[in-house]
């Protein structure tokens, strides 16, 4: 059975999506099977794994939430091998508005992804920055939250109302939905108030906060033009080798397999770009 894991934070451009990709992307290359699911209009996971925001007549993630079609008729491969997308489509805009008509609103994702599940190792859902229907649909869907957060002034009281959210499912919706963890993201060591923040969010949510740290770096934000995950852009960047360690501490963290070196080299065999 896959283990559904949520990307959420209500406050918008603090690396949700960066971290959804590349995330499964590395635990593609240490050979866990692997989808991600794009539950924001914005659309931005799918053309970071190089499938375009809007392909008039296809099926996405928007059908197999209101039922129109089939869950697999949607997914799609991706360039990096056990990566699988789900992708997102413009017209989940609409969505949280359609879902309110319909019967189980919250649990039409949780719904679709269910014959899925057996599929894949780990189910990755990069959601939109709000606390709305469809990031609810992710909270009820998912077994646990992974929460990137940027280090500055107003992150813990996000966190606060995130934390709040997630115990309301977890005590209603879905009792089994648990908090996965919290990774800080576009660090900067060099920043007094980062390291506050750091520390704080330490002592408040002890054992939660992952050792990796991903470091501000140009590639994680090139790579998404290229439409590849940044391991495919240039493995040998910090942005690439903070996700892969990312990737090894969640394994180890599951207790799974660690990814190999094997699988590391092999993503970059023929990928290598400039740094
Ligand atoms: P939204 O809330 O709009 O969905 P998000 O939380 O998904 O945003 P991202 O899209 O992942 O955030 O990141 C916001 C911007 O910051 C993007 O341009 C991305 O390329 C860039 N970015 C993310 N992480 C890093 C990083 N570690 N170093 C440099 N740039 C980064
Ligand atoms: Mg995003």
């Amino acid at each position: 059975m896959s283990l559904v894991l949520a990307i959420v934070n209500q406050k918008g451009g603090v690396g949700k999506t960066t971290t959804a990709v590349n995330l499964a992307a590395s635990l593609a290359v240490a050979e866990k099977r692997c989808l991600l699911v794009d539950l924001d209009p914005q659309g931005n996971a799918s053309s970071g794994v190089g499938i375009p925001r809007d392909e008039p007549g296809r099926a996405t993630v928007y059908h197999a939430l209101l039922g129109e079609a089939d869950v697999r008729s949607a997914l799609r491969s991706t360039e990096v091998t056990n990566l699988t997308v789900l992708p997102s489509d413009p017209d989940l805009v609409g969505a949280e508005l359609e879902l309110v008509l319909v019967d189980s609103r919250e649990g039409r994702l949780r719904a679709a992804l269910e014959p899925l599940r057996g599929d894949y190792d780990y189910i990755l859902i990069d959601c939109p920055p709000s606390l709305g229907l469809l990031t609810i649909n992710a909270l009820v869907a998912a077994d646990s939250v992974l929460v990137p957060l940027q280090c500055e002034y107003y992150a813990l009281e996000g966190l606060g109302s995130l934390l709040r959210t997630i115990e309301l499912i977890h005590g209603g919706l879905n009792r089994g939905l648990q908090l996965e963890g919290v990774v800080l993201t576009m660090f900067d060591a060099r920043n007094n108030l980062a390291r506050q923040v750091m520390q704080d969010v330490q002592k408040n949510l002890p054992g939660k906060v992952y050792d990796t740290v991903i470091p501000r770096n140009v590639r994680l934000s090139e790579a998404p033009s290229h439409g590849r995950p940044v391991i495919l852009y240039d493995i040998e960047s910090k942005g690439a080798q903070s996700y892969l360690a990312l990737a090894n501490e969640f394994l180890e963290r599951h207790a799974a397999t660690t990814p190999t070196a094997t699988a590391t080299r092999g993503a970059a065999a023929g990928q290598r770009g400039q740094r």
